[in-house]
């Protein structure tokens, strides 16, 4: 028998799962511990509420965890209820599956400025997670400015520009849902450091940006490549480009009511105001050989009344594991940390990739596993930690536990959602025992 605990129960967690059922048969005893009360991290709290089909992956994900051989034991915050070396002296291995929930800092003057936003915190949110629930963005103003040019900022310019008609079929929190439709948003810039070859967004995102009822996106085509060069992209990018190609045919009198302007090399170099974000003071960039983006010194004003920053994620570090701090995760070679400790998903590559791209990670994780451990094991795995939190008294929610909250939160669901998600950690766990 082999005792596994895996922290964290997004998808590189069950991926962990699901593959090391498959390598280890009937021999493996995985714990999936989460600090929430609900499953699946980056599922419910990540991936845009209006993407309902990319969510459905959960699916699979229920399959594992129904699997006598697995449990859910959420509410139990590591660090906190439980510390690694103690999961350590429990398990054979301890897996961080943690994701990447933090920000990457912007770091420019201003960046503390109340309306400045992270993406982390304005996609939690609206996705109602506990932490973020309070965050009340001002949507108040007329102008806002998103920093980053990937898929999470083409999610805040999407989520900012629909109607509340648009958000029929998706599970985007009510609170979310009425600060959004009350909103007064004209103008979504979206600021990209490099060029349009050099983005970070997939094609099917972007196209979406061009179907939006209320809005129209626009690219200045002097920022366009030749289109001869095209012809060198990598075939996704170049399906993307080809997007962009488009939005610079948009007429200004669409009609629509709000514009999404692609603003290219554009480096946002410091924040100002009074008391509050009024002003992005940006700096306009060339690429140099290595297609790096450089100041070329030129600086112009971009007035706004929130900015939302999407540049990246990182892993929160934990005492006494290495860390990587220039690339915000933890220190490892292929997956292995310390004997006995390893990590997958963004908590080992970063923030990069498709919710799919975890499942090979979580397969490569088993077959170390696989190398690593031997077969007899001694560790007392999840008795040792019931044990534990018997004697600390920590409340634990298991699977079926979830199973109940999911239920109460189909039945609060308002009309053609599939849910209304409980966005307090009390409530989630007072409906536990409906
Ligand atoms: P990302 O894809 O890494 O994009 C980050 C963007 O921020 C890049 O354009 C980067 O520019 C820019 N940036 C970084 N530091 C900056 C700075 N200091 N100032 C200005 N710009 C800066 O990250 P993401 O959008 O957060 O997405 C994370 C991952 O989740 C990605 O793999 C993404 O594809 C995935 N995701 C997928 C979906 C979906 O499939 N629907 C939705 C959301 C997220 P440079 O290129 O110049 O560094």
């Amino acid at each position: 028998m082999r005792h596994l605990a895996i922290i964290g129960s997004g998808p590189a967690g069950y991926y962990t799962a699901e593959a090391a059922l498959k390598t280890f048969g009937d021999d493996v005893r995985i714990d999936i511990i989460d600090r929430l009360p609900v499953p699946y991290g980056l599922i419910r709290f990540g991936v845009a509420p209006d993407h309902q089909s990319i969510k459905g992956v959960y699916r699979r994900y229920e399959k594992t965890a129904l699997n006598d051989q697995v449990r859910f034991v959420g509410n139990v915050s590591v660090g906190k209820d439980v510390s690694i070396p103690e999961l350590g002296e429990l398990y054979d291995a301890v897996i961080l599956a943690t994701g990447a929930p933090n920000d990457r800092p912007l770091a420019i003057d201003g960046s503390d400025l109340p309306g400045v936003i992270g993406s982390a915190a304005f996609v939690g949110w609206y996705n109602g997670h506990p932490d973020f629930v309070d965050l009340n963005p001002p949507l108040n103003g007329k102008s806002v400015a998103i920093i980053g040019n990937g898929n999470v900022a083409l999610d805040v310019a999407r989520i900012l520009a629909k109607t509340r008609g648009e958000f029929v079929g998706s599970d985007i929190v009510n609170t979310a849902l009425e600060s959004l439709s009350a909103h007064n948003i004209v103008d979504i810039t979206i600021l990209g450091r490099r060029g349009p070859h050099q983005i970070a967004m997939t094609p099917k995102e972007l196209g979406e940006l061009g179907e939006l009822e209320r809005a129209t996106p626009f690219v200045d085509p002097a920022d366009l490549p030749e289109i001869e060069a095209d012809a060198l992209l990598e075939p996704g990018v170049r399906k993307s480009v080809t997007h962009l190609r488009n939005f610079a045919d948009n007429s200004r009198d669409s009609g629509k009511a709000i514009s999404i302007n692609f603003d290219f090399f554009a480096m946002p170099v410091a924040i100002e105001g009074d008391g509050k974000v009024e002003q992005l003071i940006i700096e306009k960039t060339t690429l140099d050989s290595e297609l790096r983006s450089i100041g070329s010194g030129e600086r112009y004003v971009l007035d706004c009344d929130m900015v939302v920053s999407c540049i990246g994620y990182q892993t929160p570090a934990i005492e006494g594991v290495p860390y990587e701090h220039g690339r915000g995760r933890f220190a490892n070679s292929e997956g292995r940390i310390l004997p006995g400790l390893y990590c997958v998903g963004w908590a080992r590559r970063g923030p990069s990739g498709t919710i799919g791209t975890n499942k090979p990670d979580g397969y490569h994780i088993a077959t170390l596993l696989g190398e690593d451990l031997t077969s007899n094991s001694n560790k007392p795995g999840r008795a040792g930690l019931d044990r534990l939190f018997e004697s600390r008294g920590t409340d634990i929610v298991t699977f079926r536990d979830w199973k109940n909250i999911e239920k109460a939160e189909e039945l609060r669901a308002r009309d053609g959602s599939p849910r209304e998600k409980f966005t307090a950690v009390t409530d989630m766990i007072a409906a536990r025992q409906l």
